[in-house]
């Protein structure tokens, strides 16, 4: 991380050394620290609103098909530099080089492939005479400056999730990633500027959450906060938009259900459920957290789901080998293996992990857990760890409720080769995600967004152009005369 020694402030094109203090970085996977990181001061997050207000006008009256070059420009500039993003990621998450390099980079470039063509195809409704004597029309306009703040997790997928879908409907951004992970941010928004994209477009503040993010989120020249983190916080920005009436777009937690109906193929749920568990550690919004079994194939599956977990090698998550890296930091490893430890305590069972390893970094081995009360902490809370609990379960309805079971509504999978059952759990499940025979494969031209405690409004795909533009109603008279006929409901004409 000592590759930003210009600083880890990026306004209006160039890096500076942030004025508000700054932060030791330990390196997960191994403990050591590897640098400091400066933090924003209010000066420097009022500088960057500023640089992106200032970028605004210009950036949001190109064309589309000028945006789209941009990104297109951006895309190809990310390729270039794919191999050097891949390692940084590692370096500051503690994931493997294996999903840095197949899943976090080639996600990013694609979303960013994605949004060039979405940029030229922002729709609306075609114009049409609906008032009387009259023509309507839709025009879809940027917002503004839109204040995005990001999570550790996928760093560089969530940069792209907030600023693509933002900038290519012709807005200008300022980012706040995770005080723990900017290094991948500051390259993306550096690589950007290489890449053509006009200064102040693109600006990254990075700081802790309570006093840069609630700057950017408060500050009247930022018209939206676009935020994915978690569902506390998420409540927060929520209060403080309200002073001010200001829109959110928010991506919450998640604690997705999977749900094995009795004549499901139970290897491939077993496969599914191991992978969908421990991707990033478990540290993903969509991760298959809770297992609902038909009992006839409870045994069969835990029994399974526990050799596959204890066969992983969790590791040094630099070399290939290594399926599962370290967690974020210690404290939250610390979290994790809290939460397993009051689930034990209270009655539950580990059939495999639930301990840290004797490894240097903040390694956690996946865990299967079962006998957990469906009301229990374990059950209900997000662990954001590679924790899965497993629960029986005896008919479809009952299947299918203690899925709902929820606060939460991200994600979810059902697995039946029953097409009729599918659509039903398609159906019942509530959830912006439902996954049939599947769990976590995503696409840029599909939605990502939860239900209930989950969040407000949707990532990727066409759909976050909702969140990210003005919806104008724009009429225009054909009537000639002075006095119109609808305004003697109001005044009648002398
Ligand atoms: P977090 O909520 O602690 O932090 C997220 C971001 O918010 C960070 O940049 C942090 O600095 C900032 N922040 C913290 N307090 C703030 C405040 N008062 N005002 C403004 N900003 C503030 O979340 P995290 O621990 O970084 O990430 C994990 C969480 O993110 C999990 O709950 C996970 O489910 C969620 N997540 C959701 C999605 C999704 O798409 N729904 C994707 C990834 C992660």
């Amino acid at each position: 991380m000592t590759t930003f020694t210009e600083g880890h402030q990026y306004i209006n094109g160039t890096h500076r050394i942030g004025s508000g203090g700054s932060f030791s970085r330990v390196n997960p996977a191994t403990g050591l620290t590897d640098g400091d990181i400066d933090f924003a001061s209010l000066a420097d997050v009022e500088d960057a609103v500023a640089a992106a207000a200032a970028a605004f006008p210009a950036w949001s009256r190109l064309t589309p098909g000028e945006r789209s070059d941009h990104l297109l420009n951006f895309a190809r500039a990310l390729v270039a530099h794919a191999d050097e993003l891949a390692e940084l990621e590692t370096l500051q998450t503690g994931k493997t080089v294996r999903m840095s390099h197949e899943f976090d980079v080639p996600g990013t470039i694609d979303n960013v492939n994605f949004f060039a063509g979405a940029a030229r195809n922002l729709q609306g409704l075609a114009a049409g005479d609906y008032a009387g004597n009259s023509t309507s029309m839709i025009r879809r306009e940027a917002i503004g400056v839109v204040g995005s703040i990001a999570p550790w997790n996928y760093p560089l997928q969530m940069a792209a999730w907030k600023v693509l879908p933002a900038i290519a409907a012709g807005n200008t951004i300022v980012l706040k990633p995770s005080e723990l992970t900017p290094g991948t941010t500051l390259r993306f928004a550096q690589i950007a500027t290489e890449a053509g994209i006009p200064d102040g477009v693109f600006n990254v503040v990075v700081g802790a959450g309570r006093d840069v993010g609630e700057a950017l989120v408060k500050h009247p020249l930022v018209k939206m906060t676009s935020f994915t983190g978690s569902t506390a916080v998420g409540r927060r920005i929520m209060e403080m938009a309200s002073e001010t009436g200001k829109r959110v777009h928010l991506e919450l937690g998640g604690k997705a259900p999977l749900v094995v109906f009795k004549d499901a193929d139970v290897e491939a749920a077993a496969h599914s459920a191991v992978a969908g568990s421990t991707v990033n550690a478990g540290q993903d919004c969509t991760a298959a957290t809770r297992a609902y079994v038909h009992s006839s194939l409870f045994e069969t599956f835990t029994a399974r789901v526990a050799e596959l977990m204890g066969s992983m090698v969790v590791g040094d998550p630099t070399v290939e080998d290594s399926d599962m890296g370290s967690l974020i930091s210690f404290a939250h490893r610390d979290k994790v293996s809290s939460m397993v430890q009051r689930a034990v305590a209270s009655g539950a069972r580990t059939l495999t992990g639930g301990f840290a390893p004797d490894l240097p970094g903040a390694f956690y081995r996946p865990t299967l857990i079962v006998d957990a009360a469906q009301d229990s902490e374990i059950v209900q809370d997000e662990v954001f760890g590679p924790v899965l609990v497993a629960l029986a379960f005896e008919t479809e309805d009952e299947g299918l409720a203690l899925a709902n079971d929820s606060q939460f509504g991200l994600a979810a999978s059902a697995w039946t080769k029953d097409v009729n059952l599918a659509m039903r759990a398609a159906a019942e499940i509530q959830a912006g995600c439902v996954w049939i025979n599947e769990h976590i494969p995503m696409a840029s031209e599909m939605p990502h967004g939860g239900y209930k405690s989950s969040g407000i409004g949707k990532d990727m795909s066409a759909y976050s152009f909702e969140e990210y533009t003005n919806i104008k109603h724009v009429l225009v008279s054909h009537d000639t005369t002075a006095h119109k006929e609808w305004q003697d409901t109001v005044f009648k004409q002398r």
